[in-house]
């Protein structure tokens, strides 16, 4: 019998308000039951915001280094758990053991940052206009911090928003994504086992449009960080535009990588298969779209066919395994559409184009095979749309400036890589390539935690998560003037006493 789970509130694991639970399935083998997740209402945000207000009021006054230390040891528990917590995300998610590991790490990596910035979260002390007088800023926590995520990191990117925000001294509420609630299920559990005061987090399971609009909606939230579609970024940012929230956005993208013509095929071949299929093409970074020059373009998607019909499908959890399920069949479904779009607008179907093993292991998951198109014109369908699966799509071009059009000729603008052997145009390309990131000689995925992390136009809303950056979203400047002077000086006037 499958565990019913519970969401923690008021400092206790308890049942959702409406008792109605949600089935959380392994999308590689669908008759694989996790476990039960709470389908809360917005009544059962109403309770966590009231008691993240209470664990704001004491966590705010704790002093950032303290909060720092906590940090560390929910580093140090996940460090010992991180097997298990990696298997039981590859059971939920469904990416391979080594890439959930990974995933792990990143959380690892940032409760380690976290913990030594409570150490600095730097203000500024500079020079008064005036004498006997001392002008400074520092930061100060905000309140209750609401977070959205979505199914694709299922622990790096709660903790890429969750360890900042703490330690900041902010409260959180956090909606997990209902395809993978478990992971952060034993996240929570970490934190509490490590000494965060128990409301000053909440973990609220649920859908999207109840839970996290609730979670929106609410005006004692100040403060809101979603990842997830463009779409769900966009209402999102409508309510919060209206309710002056702070928002962070993080949405998403049609990444390409460009091979130019002196490139070492050996190695952009590699990367490509990585950056493309890897988690099963459902990274925001993943290398969707392939810009080829042409001398070198037969070759090179000759040789990506070939490699990516030897990747062996399975189950993530099978150590064999190199490319594991879609998250859902709505996903699979989806990319069944684009396949479709592709076919019907003239693109050539090199390899894939099917789904995997309708009988045997294979047919009890969602899974699809690696899939490439040729051919692809600049401004299709295909070529400007996120698919979120395992769909290449390979455009030809004549020239490095055609390259940097067809990279820059999408709404969307996370990563971007380029593979060549040439420093100037290496640099230039960093220059001249619209995304948040530009590899070089490297595919597009590949973020490390201690870097600031996001995209441009669509793909997000001016903020980063990660490294240095994310501090300064998470809490408040504030300014202060210290006159000891005696008397009253005036600032703002046109003249100095020198
Ligand atoms: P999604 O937008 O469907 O869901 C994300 C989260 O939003 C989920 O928790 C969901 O329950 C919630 N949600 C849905 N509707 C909502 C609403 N009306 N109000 C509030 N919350 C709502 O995304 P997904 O399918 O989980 O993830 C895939 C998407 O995420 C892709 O577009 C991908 O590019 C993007 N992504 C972007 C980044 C990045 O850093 N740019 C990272 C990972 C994923």
């Amino acid at each position: 019998m499958a565990r019913t789970f519970r969401n923690f509130i008021n400092g206790e694991w308890v049942a959702p308000s409406t008792d109605a639970y949600f089935d959380n399935v392994n999308p590689a083998d669908t008759g694989d039951l996790i476990g039960r997740f709470p389908d809360s209402s917005s009544k059962d945000v109403v309770a966590a915001v009231a008691s993240a207000k209470r664990g704001f009021a004491r966590w705010s006054r704790t002093p950032a280094p303290a909060r720092g230390d906590v940090l560390r040891r929910v580093g140090e528990l996940l460090e010992q758990r991180k097997d298990a917590i990696a298997d039981a995300m590859t059971r939920e998610m469904g990416k391979v053991l080594a890439e959930a590991r990974g995933d792990v790490q990143e959380g690892i990596d940032t409760a380690f940052y976290a913990a030594t910035e409570g150490r600095r979260l730097f203000g500024h002390v500079v020079p008064s206009e005036l004498r006997s007088k001392w002008a400074m800023s520092y930061r100060r926590p905000i309140g209750v911090v609401g977070l959205i995520t979505p199914f694709n990191f299922p622990l790096a990117i709660p903790t890429w928003k969750m360890f900042p925000a703490l330690l900041c001294g902010n409260a959180v509420i956090i909606k997990p994504s209902e395809d993978v609630p478990h992971t952060v299920h034993l996240l929570v559990e970490i934190l509490l086992e490590a000494g965060l005061p128990p409301e000053v987090v909440q973990l609220v399971h649920g859908r999207g449009e109840t839970v996290g609009k609730a979670l929106v909606d609410h005006p004692e939230v100040p403060v809101i960080s979603f990842t997830g579609s463009t779409d769900t970024g966009a209402l999102i940012g409508e309510t919060c535009g209206r309710m002056h929230k702070r928002l962070s956005l993080e949405m998403g993208g049609k990444n390409a990588m460009i091979v130019m013509e002196d490139a070492d095929l050996d190695l952009a071949l590699e990367g490509v298969l990585w950056g493309a299929f890897g988690t099963t093409g459902q990274r925001c970074t993943a290398t969707s779209r392939l810009i080829v020059h042409r001398k070198v373009h037969d070759r090179l998607v000759r040789r990506i066919a070939e490699a990516a019909e030897g990747l062996r499908l399975g189950d993530g959890r099978d150590g064999k395994s190199q490319v594991g399920p879609l998250i859902h069949e709505a996903a699979r479904d989806k990319v069944e559409r684009y396949v479709g779009i592709g076919q019907d607008a003239g693109a050539e179907l090199v390899t894939g184009g099917e789904r995997a093993g309708s009988r045997g292991k294979l047919g009890r998951g969602w899974f699809y095979r690696p899939t490439v198109f040729a051919g692809v014109t600049a401004g299709s369908r295909l070529e400007q749309e996120e698919i979120f699966g395992p769909v290449l799509s390979v455009i030809r071009v004549a020239s490095y400036d055609e390259a940097v059009r067809v990279n820059n000729g999408v709404r969307y603008g996370l990563s971007s890589s380029i593979y060549t052997r040439d420093v100037d145009r290496a640099f230039r390309a960093m220059q001249d390539l619209d995304n948040g990131i530009t590899y070089v000689n490297a595919p597009t995925i590949g973020a490390e935690a201690h870097l600031p992390f996001g995209g441009v136009k669509a793909t997000g809303n001016g903020h980063r998560e990660g490294g240095w950056e994310v501090y300064k979203f998470y809490s408040e400047t504030k300014v202060c003037y210290v006159d000891f002077s005696g008397k009253l000086q005036r600032a703002q006037i046109d003249t100095y006493d020198v």
